[in-house]
């Protein structure tokens, strides 16, 4: 039976027992991320991932913590999506999404994934952090409180807290700034835009966050956002309107390409050999590839190299689907930031561009765990061009 998810992909509320198609074998296992080498079985890949839930749904198995784990292991990089030969690809990710949602209301999650939710909805943050401290990486920056400029930048909450995505946000406000974008932060009246949030299956703690940024922007008037960060891009582009959240959405190498097409930002030059990870809610889950690749193109002297997976089949950090926060995918040498970095290194790049603070992140203790510090780097497509301008 095929599936359906009317408009609001993260408001998922559909029931599971029609969702899994019925008559169809499920996905190649070895597409997307290819977790089945990791963890040795093949349920943690998406084919056997869809024949579990299925036995789940028909009452053929329990759940249980090696189930709830194994749910809880796709990073929602959509690779499967790409790869899936039947009708109902465009739904996998949605189906793991969904099978959690009945995790999360039966109250039957992991422990990371329970102590995320919480800290969310106790703090409007993971990190456990006051919300008086979300706006404090601005200091010492030209970047203003938001105050009916033309843009909302919109940091989120690694980019609020983390202290290498602070740099990262300090990096792209300041060249939105010298660049002359009239633009504004909420600073501690910002909160999580929630993309994790249902990504993890928590759907109504999800709508209620949705809720309050539409209200909060609504009532500061606010029409044009720009994103640090895919995720929040990817949760205010497609999940907001179907809750009445109408803005135009950009994330910041959309605008910084705009910036350089525009010679409103030059560029001098910076000679390195440079490779772009895609993040997957940039890239697969909205379509944007060309926009990092025309800044880093921009760029005198710089030399751009593809990894093998690139674009739509650009292999994911191991961040994503909340992995970030909750690690559920563990180390070890088939972890994704790790083969991420041993393909960087193949590609012959000295350093890894990204456009994303939680890829950055990833691929940073990626690269620490390979023991490759000494021969690449991860730098921001914002911390690039501040290094090329003049
Ligand atoms: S979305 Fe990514 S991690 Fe999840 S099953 Fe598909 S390929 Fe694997």
């Amino acid at each position: 039976m095929r599936i359906l998810f009317t408009g609001v992909s993260g408001a998922v509320t559909a029931n599971l027992r029609v969702i899994i198609p019925t008559s169809t074998a499920p996905p190649t296992a070895n597409s997307g991320l290819r977790l089945n080498s990791k963890f040795r079985f093949e349920t943690y890949a998406p084919g056997g991932r869809m024949w579990l839930i299925r036995a789940w749904l028909n009452d053929e198995i329990k759940t249980s913590d090696r189930f709830q784990e194994i749910l809880y292991s796709c990073a929602t990089c959509a690779n499967c999506v790409e790869h899936c030969v039947f009708t109902f690809s465009e739904d996998l990710v949605n189906i793991f999404i969904a099978a959690r949602e009945e995790l999360v209301n039966e109250g039957i999650i992991p422990p990371p994934v329970r102590d995320f939710l919480k800290n969310i909805n106790v703090n409007g943050n993971p990190y456990k952090e006051p919300a008086n401290e979300r706006g404090k990486w601005a200091k010492g920056t030209p970047i203003e409180t938001y105050d009916g400029q033309e843009y909302l930048f919109y940091v989120g909450c690694v980019g609020s807290y983390d202290e290498r995505a602070k740099k990262i946000a300090a990096t792209v406000g300041s060249l939105l700034v010298k660049a002359g974008v009239s633009m504004g932060i909420l600073g501690e009246k910002e909160t999580c835009d929630g993309n994790e949030v249902r990504a993890l299956g928590e759907a109504g703690l999800f709508k209620v966050l949705a809720e309050q940024n539409i209200e909060s922007f609504n009532k500061l008037g606010v029409k044009k956002i720009i994103t640090l960060d895919p995720h929040a891009f990817n949760s205010f582009k497609n999940d907001y309107p179907g809750l009445g959240g109408e803005f135009e959405v950009y994330h910041y190498t959309q605008v910084l390409a705009q910036l350089i097409r525009s010679k409103k930002i030059t560029l001098k030059g910076y000679k390195a050999k440079i490779t772009y990870h895609d993040p997957c809610y940039l890239g697969r889950h909205n379509g944007e590839y060309k926009a990092p690749r025309e800044i880093l193109k921009s760029i005198p002297g710089l030399e751009l190299i593809e990894m093998d997976r690139n674009g739509e089949n650009a292999f994911c950090c191991g961040g994503g689907g909340g992995n970030f926060f909750t690690d559920i995918l563990g180390g070890g040498e088939d972890s994704p930031n790790r083969i991420r970095a041993r393909e960087a290194l193949d590609a012959g790049a000295g350093i890894i561009a990204v456009a994303c603070p939680q890829c950055a992140k990833m691929l940073e203790d990626g690269i620490k765990t390979e023991e490759l510090d000494d021969r690449l780097k991860v730098m921001d497509v914002a911390e690039i061009v501040m290094q090329a301008m003049p």
